[in-house]
Formats: structure tokens, sequence, C-alpha cells
């Protein structure tokens, strides 16, 4: 299923047609299957595309065209923080004495990238309130991974092998469950209260001497702060066990509250979603931890480390779980981070902070007559209503989200936090400015009108983009291996 205008690129090709030249073959020919063993020669020639180079260059300008991004449109990716990332950012992780440095170069002529990494390290720890902090972890995932290692470490260091159970309250973002079982925890789900908030008397029954730690996302998936941290952190404490804060979302509390201050024993962070890193398609990410002293003899190696005034890479941290990323992490990610914490300064972290919970608030007062709010106190960054009135006229969510595209919007994250019945979960970001706000709140009120009054051109969006209503798993459950005429 294709647009007609838009050939694919197997369908632009002519055989011998290239897309390089190269000077004429100067040396000897080698037969291949003269050095290879038999069975890795290819039999068939491979199917691949045969194209100029000034077409290809159309083709996939052409399908850049059609793709959805924050420099291109407005994004509301609730929990992914899909904020615009500044420019200045690109130069200066361009600088040649940055772009050109490799990993295996002798610390002694790499001391500037080194100072910044540093810096960020301080900056980060400065903004957690933690006074340790690695940046080797290439994500938020492995950040969460990272952090539940040192604290399985610190337990077995104290003789304390039956701590098991890692905690998880079902508000979570996805990834804490899945990185406590593949650090060898079993988790246990902790419930939510009415208020969307971590329920006090679940969280009692369920900790013991068995318990690792406590993961908490905070501000939780339902954009609300968790107000009864202190006791929390008393409850887990008092049975020996850790608490883990998930700062992915640290948008929401930035320069107002640190997870060091709250008795948090180790905290990750999203360089590519609080600190402007680009974040689409996959790309490199940075998930850096920070940690209390105590968890700090086990932070992976090397730690970056100033020693009088010259920058190093120690190796000297006897019970160090080891290294979680070849070389020292995603560096140019760092210089992302750093160039955008050192031009906004405090004031300015702080009114991103301020800006972010104000824009998600006014979003969700001007939405909350036309659409279900299960909760209806004070957002953070995002807050996450429900189309179960729309569902009973017979429109779904999916439907909704489809619609607006129609309206040039990437649709927001939808059935998720799955405790709410068809939710949509919006996060518009602190960079938006009121107009593109109240431009996409009237296509959302149009959308619920028209739920109400043609339901049809809802559930039979989209209507204006190149491919309608795609099979939501058909590619990932059949993937097409190889392109043939008849698929
Ligand atoms: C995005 C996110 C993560 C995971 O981060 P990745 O970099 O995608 O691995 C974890 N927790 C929360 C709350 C998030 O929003």
């Amino acid at each position: 299923m294709h647009n007609e205008n838009q050939p694919l690129i197997f369908e632009m090709s002519k055989a011998g047609r290239v897309g390089y030249s190269l000077p004429e073959l100067d040396v000897p020919e080698v037969d291949v299957a003269s050095i290879l063993p038999q069975p890795l020669i290819r039999q068939v020639d491979v199917e691949l595309p045969e194209v100029a180079e000034l077409d290809i260059m159309r083709h996939y300008t052409a399908l850049s065209r059609r793709n959805h991004g924050v420099d291109s449109g407005f994004y509301p990716l609730g929990s992914c923080t899909m904020k615009y990332n500044p420019k200045i950012n690109e130069a200066v992780a361009r600088f040649p004495g940055f772009a050109r440095v490799h990993p295996l170069q002798d610390e002694s002529t790499v001391q500037g990238a080194l100072e910044v990494a540093y810096d960020l390290q301080e900056h980060l720890a400065e903004i957690t309130g933690m006074p340790a902090v690695t940046l080797q972890p290439a994500a938020g995932a492995h950040g969460e991974w990272t952090a539940l290692m040192m604290i399985r470490a610190f337990h077995e260091a104290n003789g304390d092998t039956e701590r098991t159970k890692v905690l998880v309250p079902d508000s979570a973002h996805g990834t804490n469950p899945a990185s406590a079982t593949v650090a060898g925890f079993d988790t246990v789900t902790v419930k939510s209260n009415d208020n969307g908030l971590v329920d006090l008397e679940d969280l009692r029954s369920k900790v013991g001497s068995d318990t690792a730690a406590l993961m908490l996302t905070n501000p939780n998936t339902l954009g609300l702060f968790e107000e009864d941290i202190l006791e929390m952190a008393e409850i887990v404490h008092g049975v020996g066990g850790k608490l883990y804060y998930d700062g992915a979302n640290l948008n929401a509390v930035m320069s107002k509250a640190r997870p060091g201050d709250m008795g948090f024993d180790a905290v990750h962070l999203n360089l590519h979603k609080t600190f402007t890193g680009p974040h689409g398609g996959g790309g490199p990410g940075s998930g850096p931890v920070g940690v209390t002293e105590e968890l700090a003899a086990f932070m992976p190696k090397p730690i970056i480390a100033k020693k009088e005034d010259r920058y190093v890479l120690d190796y000297d941290v006897p019970q160090s779980i080891g290294r979680v990323k070849p070389y020292y992490g995603n560096f140019g990610i760092y210089l992302r981070a750093y160039t955008y914490i050192r031009t906004m300064g405090p004031d300015g972290l702080k009114a991103v902070t301020e800006y972010a919970v104000l824009n998600a608030n006014y979003m969700m007062r001007r939405l909350e007559p036309y659409f279900d709010l299960p909760y209806t106190q004070h957002c953070k960054h995002e807050f996450v209503l429900s189309g179960r009135r729309q569902k009973k006229l017979g429109v779904r969510t999916l439907d909704m989200a489809k619609r607006l595209l129609d309206f040039g919007y990437h649709p927001p994250t939808i059935y998720f936090p799955l405790n709410v019945e068809e939710g949509m979960m919006i996060e518009p970001t602190e960079t938006e400015s009121k107009e593109t706000l109240d431009a996409f709140i009237e296509a959302m009120i149009q959308i619920a009108k028209e739920v109400e009054e043609n339901p049809k051109i809802v559930q039979e969006a989209p209507h204006t983009t190149v491919i309608g209503r795609l099979d939501e798993t058909k590619a990932a459950r059949k993937p097409v291996l190889r392109y043939t005429k008849e698929a």
C-alpha cells in the first residue's frame, strides 16, 4: 500500500544505474570463492535498488517531509518529553576538537573532553542532589538497570543475599519492571490509590527483609507528583531496602525539588528528554545515574575524576560493577546536554519546569469539559484524559488519535497508563507557544464535537495522510524481509 505518485525505491530501480563513481580497478581482481568458505558465498544476487545519487536524495527528502518531528510540528507524546532541541547544541557537538577525538586517545590528549564530562557530572549532581554521577548508561532503561546492579552489589557486599524483590508501582514507566527483571530481581507490583498515587497500605504490606529496592517514577506516568515520598522512604529504608528514582521526566521538578533531598539512594536522568539531546529514530541516548556516597563504591568504571588540575579515567574502583558501555558512554549527547545546561543557567532551568507544568495544566483545564479527566488534581508536566465518554458513542481513542493526524499533529501516547480506560497521555512541554497550545486544543475540541455530530469522520480517519489506517501490528508480526513486486 503506497502512494502511486511516490514509487518505492525498488520501483525506481534501473539495471546498471549507480549512485557512486569509483576509479577503475588498478589491482588484481580477487575471486571471493577462492578466499571465503563455500557456505558463506551468496548463491543469488542480492536485490538492491539501482538508482542515481540525485534520485535517492529526492526519494529520502520526499519521505522525510511525510514524517513528524518536533522541528516540523507539535508532538505531545506523553512520558517522552519531545521538546525542541536547540540548534546551538548541534554546533557545539560538531566542534572538530570534540567530534574528532578518538576514545582510545591518551588521557593527556583529551583533557578538554574529559573536563566537559566531569563538569556535566558535577552539574547533574547538583541538579539531582546526589554526590556521585556516572555518565556511562546509554539510555534511561540502561540507567535503571545500572543502578539496580549497584544496589544489588551493595546488598551482596553486606552479606544481604536474600533481597530478591524490587517493588514497582502500577503507575511506573514500563521500563522499570523490565529493568528489575533483567537485573535478576522478582518484581512486585504496588497498587495506586483512587488519587492515582502509590497506595501506602499496599506498600507497607509488601515490604520486608526480601525487599531490595522500590523504584518510583516521579512524577508518575499519570503526571502526578507522589506527595507521600518521605513516608515511602521511611517505609522502604525501615526494612533495609533502597529507593530508586526514575527521573526520566525531570522536566517537571528540575530546579524545584531534588531526589537526593527526598531521601533517594539512586536516580537516573534522560539527557535525551529533559536535557534536549535529540531523541527520535532510536538514536543514541544517555541515561546518567546519580547515587549516594554509600552506593558510589559500586559505580561503573572507569570513573571520570579530577586529580589536582588533571582529569583522569580512574580504573581503581575495587567494588565496581564493571563497565556498562564501551568506552565512556555517548559523548555527543553529553555535549548537547552540557550546552543546554550552560546556556539556560539555573534560572533558565527553573523557568523550564515552571512553563512545562503551566502548559500542561492550561491544556488540561481547557480540555476538561470535553473529555473525561480521571485524576482532577493539578498535574505536573503531563496529564491523562480518558476517551470513555466518546467510546460510549462508538468512537475509540485510537480513532481520535488518527483524526489528529488530519490536523497535522502527531498524536499523544494512547492506551497508557493501563489503568486508565481509553487513555490519552498528553505532554505539551515548555517549548511551545500559547498559540500552538491553543491550536491543538481547538483541534481536540473539534474532534470531540465530531464524535457527537459525525462520528464516521473520526472512525475512518486519517483522511489527509499519504497512507490511511494501517494494521497496527502486521509490520511487527509479518516483516517484509525481501521486496517482491507482488508484496
Ligand atoms: C522514557 C522513560 C524511560 C526509559 O528511557 P529510555 O531512554 O527510553 O530507555 C524510563 N522512565 C520514564 C519515566 C520515561 O519517561
